[in-house]
Parts: C-alpha cells; structure tokens; sequence
C-alpha cells in the first residue's frame, strides 16, 4: 500500500506493479501529483500548481515518464535566454567542444556578464571541473557541515555582479533557496551534473501539457496487477504494534491491511500519521523536524494579445525569476490572440506577506522593461498561488536529518524528495526515492531488484579529471 500520490509514491508504485506487486495507491486529494500537479480553476483554465521544469541530467525523472508513457509530453530546449530588465538579451547554449569547455564560447560572448566576472566565474567552474564536482575546501569545523553557497562563492573571489547575475539566477531556482542558506555541495552538484560534466544536463525539459496529464499512464500500469488508485482516500494514521506498522486508518475511520506499506507524504505528515510516542522515541522520525521549508510563488497572467516571442526566459536583477510562455509551450494557437505566462519565483520569502494584487502589480512593471508589448497589452486575468512549503531547505547539514528508504518500523517504508537521495528537493529527487523504496520492499520480500538508473556519464575533460580525482 502506498500513501501518498505525488511523484515519489507514483514512481514507486509502478516500479513495485512492473515488478508483479498488486499495488494500491492511496492519494488524499482529488488529483494525483502532489506539488507537481494541475488542477481547473473556476473559469475552466488548466493551470500548473507552478511550471515544473526538468533538466538533462535528470535520469531517474526522465526514466519514469517512459514508465509512465509519458516522455513525449516534455520538451528539450538547448538555449537559455537571459534578459536583462533594460530588455536586453543573452544566450547561453553548447557547441561541439567537450566538456566541461562545451558551453565556453557562448559564456565568453555573454553581453550581461563583464570581463572580470566572467574570469572569476570561469576559474570557479573549472576548479569545480578538475575536482569532478568535488572540491576539497567546502567542510567546516563543525562535524557533518559545509559552507554555504555564498560564503564558497566569496573563498573563490567572485564579484558581486557575478553571484547576482550567474550563480544566484541559477541556484536560487534549481535549488529553491538563497546562496547564504544553501549548503555548497548541493550548489556546486548543479553546476557539475548540469553544465560542466555532459554536454547535455544543462537542456531544460517542459512539459507540453498540464501536469496532471503526466501521470495518466500510472493507473494503467497499476491496474495490469490488479492494483488500483483511490482518490480523496487521506490517511489519518498508521497502526503500529511491537515495532511493525500493521495496518492504516483512513480518514473516514475504515481500517486497511497490506503486506508492506510505503509512507509517500511530505516531512511533515509523516510524523503526524505515527503515534507520538515513537516519534518521540525515534530519531529517523523527531529529527524531520529539523528540514525546513522554503517557498516558491507561481504567478499566472492571462493578456489579451501575444507579448512574447520566446518559449521561457530567465530574468536578471528582478524579483521576477523565470517567465514561460505556455500559450507556445502548449502548442495551443492562443484563444482569441491572447498569451498565457507564468512567471516563477523561488525562495518567495519576500512575498509572503505580500497581497496577491501587489504581487501581480510588481510582477507587471518588471515584465514592462522585458517584454515591452505588454505596455500595449490588457490583463484579462492574473492569478498567484502561494507555496509556502514548496521544498526543503538544502541547509548546510540538512542531509543528515534525511532518513533512509526502509524505516526503523518493520514493514513500514518512507519516500518522498526528502528521504536521502544526495539530490535536492526536485522531481528527481523525489522519483529516486520512489525507485530506492521499491527496491528496499523488493528486497524484503526476497526477490530483489534494480530501478535506480545512474547519473549520465561524463564526457570529454570532465570525464578524464572526474576519474583523476
Ligand atoms: C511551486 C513548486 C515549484 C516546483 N518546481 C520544481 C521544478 O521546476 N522542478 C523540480 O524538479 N521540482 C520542482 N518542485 C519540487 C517538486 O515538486 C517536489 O520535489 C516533488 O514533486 C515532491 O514529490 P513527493 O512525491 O516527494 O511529495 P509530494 O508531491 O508532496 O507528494 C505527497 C503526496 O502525499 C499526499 N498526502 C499527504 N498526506 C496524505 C495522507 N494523510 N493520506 C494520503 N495522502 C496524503 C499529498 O496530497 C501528496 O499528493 C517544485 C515544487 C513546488 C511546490
């Protein structure tokens, strides 16, 4: 039984269906996907809980929407536009040199960055090369904890243009938190599994349909067993007797049993679903309480004419962080003429008291400089949507509170983007976990078996110094 219908509780019960288990799927809301998911809003529009974006390097994420029948919804791109808030423009893209030099002569050109912070930028990028993304200069004096982001940053001498303009743009939206609160190792993983290790982690993946339709192909794949998804089917706990979870309790007091049970909510159910007693006794479940949460701000506007040209955009110097033209990544002829953007804001801590009116204003007079047919353009309509726990904090030290896939509960099994994976709170993250927990049950029942797919492999120099170092 898997609780929980977000991706890592769907990957991993199509992982445990492919492998002969009878799977039942049990999702509180009305919808599956859980912070990746799409719902109608009361005027019939589909909108995304917020844009999800894959990249390139994301090989467990990818090999679970071909599970899913799914991987020919998701779009590659291999440009990334940056847009200054004058308007003006930067690409950065590959061309055939080998890594990690492959992006070298687009970076060398960027027209945002000047001479001295491209020099120190590159100098950083390749200490992070010889190292094969692991550098020796990260730990602390404190057991178990590295520096933060920023403070790496500053060792390395970059200038202040550069982390605002290079490292923030980029980690603040993959990792959904700001450089002085990001523990380095997970900040420079990005940037070796992404951009210099292969020449194709950095390519952004976007799905072409709302969210929701992704996960179609997992109920088919669970029926095939004589498994199934039930809806609105929330938990309220589990029942544990003599160290071994043997049975849930269901929101609407009915009882269920199973042979293995698999805990797929987020950090911060989980211990809610437990009896207090173990949680206290616990420390696999007590320390949860240490993740902290950070907030992303999905905005979404509907104008009534087509004000950009572009598929997505990254926007410097702005509160604004990304902006994706769905009305083209849909592939939809706008109804009527009209665009739909949304406008993605990660580490949101600033707007959280803020109304959704100011945000859209802001929002707004940003957009003016970078898209300037909006001048032109009305509002038809404008949305925010809040996720004040969107992921967790990658603090320094925040690994060692992320517990393993097999529980100290007998019969009792944890994922979700939380669990230990060594990824962030992503997609990715979330679906290795799904993966590890299938083959933690797999094992368990004495017929082992692997999902986990590995990193891509380096290429080029990369691969030469990852294997020196
Ligand atoms: C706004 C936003 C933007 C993001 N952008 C990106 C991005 O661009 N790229 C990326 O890789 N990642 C992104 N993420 C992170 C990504 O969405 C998550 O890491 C991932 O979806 C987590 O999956 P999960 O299965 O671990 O948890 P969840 O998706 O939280 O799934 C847990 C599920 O458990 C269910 N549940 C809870 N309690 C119960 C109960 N008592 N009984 C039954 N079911 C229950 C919930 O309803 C939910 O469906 C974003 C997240 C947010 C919120």
């Amino acid at each position: 039984m898997v609780i929980g219908g977000g991706l890592a509780g769907l990957s991993s019960a199509v992982a445990l269906a492919e492998a002969g288990l009878r799977v039942r799927l049990l999702e509180k809301r009305p919808h599956l996907g859980g912070r990746a998911a799409s719902y109608v809003l009361p005027g019939g529009e589909h909108i995304d809980n917020c844009q999800h974006v894959t990249l390139g390097c994301c090989t467990n994420l990818a090999d679970f929407y071909r599970r899913a029948g799914a991987a020919n919804q998701i779009r590659f791109f291999d440009r990334l536009t940056f847009a200054a808030p004058d308007g003006r423009r930067g690409v950065i893209a590959a061309v055939s040199l080998p890594p990690p030099l492959h992006m070298a002569p687009s970076f060398a050109f960027f027209p945002l960055l000047g001479l001295a912070d491209k020099r120190g930028i590159a100098l950083t990028l390749l200490a992070i090369a010889r190292t094969g993304g692991r550098p020796a200069d990260l730990a602390t004096s404190v057991a178990g904890e590295n520096v933060t982001m920023l403070a790496w940053l500053r060792k390395h001498g970059q200038t202040e243009r550069a982390i605002r303009r290079f490292w923030e743009v980029i980690l603040v939206s993959a990792l959904d938190e700001e450089l002085d609160r990001i523990d380095a190792r997970y900040g420079i993983d990005v940037f070796w599994k992404a951009f210099l290790s292969t020449r194709g982690g950095y390519r952004v993946g976007i799905p072409s349909v709302p969210l929701g339709e992704l996960y179609e192909g997992c109920r088919k794949a669970l029926a095939t067993q004589g498994g199934e998804v039930e809806l609105r089917a929330g938990v309220r706990g589990f029942c544990v007797a003599d160290g071994s979870v043997n049975g849930v309790q269901r929101e609407d007091g009915s009882m269920e049993t199973a042979d293995y049970y698999l805990a797929a909510v987020p950090q911060d159910v989980l211990p809610e679903l437990l009896p207090a007693e173990i949680v206290d006794r616990e420390p696999v479940f007590s320390n949860l309480r240490n993740l902290k949460a950070s907030p992303i701000t999905g905005v979404h506007l509907w104008f009534d004419r087509a004000v950009m040209s572009e598929p997505f955009l990254t926007l410097l110097d702005s509160t604004t962080q990304w902006v994706f033209n769905k009305t083209q990544l849909y592939g939809s002829g706008a109804e009527g003429g009209g665009q739909y953007l949304q406008l993605v804001i990660s580490a949101s801590y600033s707007l959280a008291t803020r109304s959704r009116q100011e945000i859209i204003a802001m929002c707004l007079e940003e957009l003016r400089g970078v898209l300037p047919a909006i001048r032109e353009a009305t509002l038809v309509k404008g949305t925010v949507v809040k996720e004040m726990s969107a992921t967790f904090s990658p603090a320094p030290g925040s690994d060692r509170w992320r517990p393993a896939q097999k529980s100290p509960l007998s019969r009792l099994f944890l994922a979700g983007d939380w669990t230990s994976t060594g990824w962030p709170s992503t997609m990715e993250g979330a679906v290795r976990s799904g993966y590890l927990a299938a083959e933690a049950i797999l094992s368990e029942a004495g017929t082992p078996r692997k999902f986990l797919q590995p990193d891509l492999r380096a290429e080029g120099l990369a691969r030469l110094w990852a294997r020196e170092s």
